[in-house]
């Protein structure tokens, strides 16, 4: 049985667009929260240490949500987002 993500929601916590880094803050349908690292080089994820784990149930750091980055940041628009949210000056 393997983990599925569903993002019930998302909004944008950082912006730069002059480097274009971006931090997205995921919620999940588990409860979890998660914050996808968007960079030129690729995405990253990192899951918040607000409920345990739903892959291995650790509430300390882990990287099993590694394994589900292109999942998760699959439904999340970050384009929309950003649209949402213009940049700050
Ligand atoms: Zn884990």
């Amino acid at each position: 049985m393997s983990y599925r993500p569903i993002v019930t929601g998302s909004k944008l916590a950082e912006r730069n667009d002059s480097t274009g880094l971006y931090q997205v803050v995921v919620k999940l349908k588990d409860g979890g929260e998660c914050r996808l690292f968007y960079s030129p080089l690729g995405t990253k994820i990192n899951r918040l240490q607000t409920t345990p784990c739903p892959v291995c149930r650790r509430d300390y750091y882990c990287s099993c949500m590694d394994n589900f980055v292109e999942e998760i940041s699959g439904q999340v628009d970050l384009e929309e987002l950003k649209a949402a949210q213009p940049a700050s000056k």
